[in-house]
């Protein structure tokens, strides 16, 4: 008997729909044998581009993002779109819901959309998108774009499981680019000016150009700053001819030493400390420190060092 996930992969390689929904759902809820799923998935994705698309809420993300899909699968692409939205997993996902009916795009069969929700993420939020990134990739799509609501701490985790990330500002937001906040300028490979039919759209543009030449460094290319307007549909077709630019000549991600890196250690972290707690409180440890720092028999950095002293992770296969 096959499993289920082998059922599933196989049906995906045919181009399944509702076979790839169903296997990223387990993949994300980290179901038995997930980690088998994505080890067969691994070798199958590599071939597509990630962008990541973050800014303040109302910047035109969606937008863009629905029109940014729409001239690449014209020109014959296939997108897959992780929706990322700061909801809490008990709100029932009605407001993914929302979001997705919202898009025109989400009728078109050639364009798969993903919510994500950005709380109750098992095993990290920037490995559930690498993950569910790899799996879309897997499916065939050429494009994966993550999308995020705002640009908080959680937002800017989830795009770094992206190759290339865009940061949208627009005219009149906030106090212009000071609302642009530290950490989040790092992160872009691209500025887009959106709502440039709006007034103020070149000074905000003249500005972050501004910036960046202070902020460079030497030998560190300044990223580049767009202007786009989903009204008059000025700059679409550069930047989607920019992007496809990026797609001729970047290398494969799974091959770049930082990312690889940085995934190793993130599911580390993710299994080392599954395994402590389970460990933990399976075998009464953690009631039983917990008792002694209660009965002011200990503190609890003494405690975990105890603990840690004693504790030895079961290295199976080795
Ligand atoms: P998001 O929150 O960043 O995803 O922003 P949305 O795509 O939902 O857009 C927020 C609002 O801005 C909506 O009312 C859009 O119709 C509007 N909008 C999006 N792009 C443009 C644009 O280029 N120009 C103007 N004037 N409005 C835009």
């Amino acid at each position: 008997m096959a499993e289920p996930w082998e059922r599933m992969i196989a049906a995906v390689k045919d181009g399944d729909v509702r076979a790839l929904a169903k296997l990223i759902t387990y993949v994300e809820n980290r179901e038995a044998g997930w980690k088998d799923a994505m080890k067969v998935v691994y070798p199958l994705a590599g071939t597509s581009t990630v962008f990541g698309i973050t800014g303040s809420p109302g910047a035109g993300k969606s937008t863009l993002t629905n029109a940014i899909a729409r001239r690449l699968c014209d020109q014959g692409f296939s997108i897959g779109i992780i929706a990322v939205d700061p909801s809490s997993p008990f709100s029932g996902g009605a407001l993914l819901g929302d979001r997705i009916r919202m898009r025109d795009i989400s009728v078109d069969s050639r364009i798969f959309i993903r919510s994500m929700a950005t709380r109750g993420v098992l095993g990290g939020l920037c490995q559930a998108a690498r993950d569910v990134a790899r799996i879309l990739d897997a499916s065939g799509k050429d494009v994966v774009i993550i999308e995020t609501v705002g640009v908080g701490q959680d937002e800017i985790e989830v795009v770094r499981a992206s190759e290339f990330v865009m940061l949208i500002c627009f005219p009149g937001q906030g106090d212009s680019i000071q609302a642009i906040k530290a950490g989040t300028m790092e992160i872009a490979d691209l500025f887009v000016v959106n709502k440039a039919d709006r007034e103020g759209a070149d000074e905000m543009v003249e500005e972050i150009e501004a910036m960046l030449t202070l902020s460079g460094q030497e030998g560190v290319q300044t990223p580049q700053v767009m202007k786009t307007s989903s009204v008059t549909k000025e700059g679409l077709d550069d930047l989607v001819t920019f992007l496809r630019a990026f797609m001729q000549t970047k290398k494969r991600r799974d091959r770049e030493r930082g990312l690889v890196r940085e995934e190793i250690l993130s599911l580390m972290e993710h299994e080392v400390s599954r395994m402590v707690r389970e460990r933990l409180t399976q075998d009464g440890r953690l009631e039983h420190a917990i008792e002694r720092i209660l009965a002011q028999e200990v503190d609890p950095y003494t405690a975990v060092e105890e603990m840690l002293q004693k504790f030895s992770i079961p290295t199976p296969g080795l």
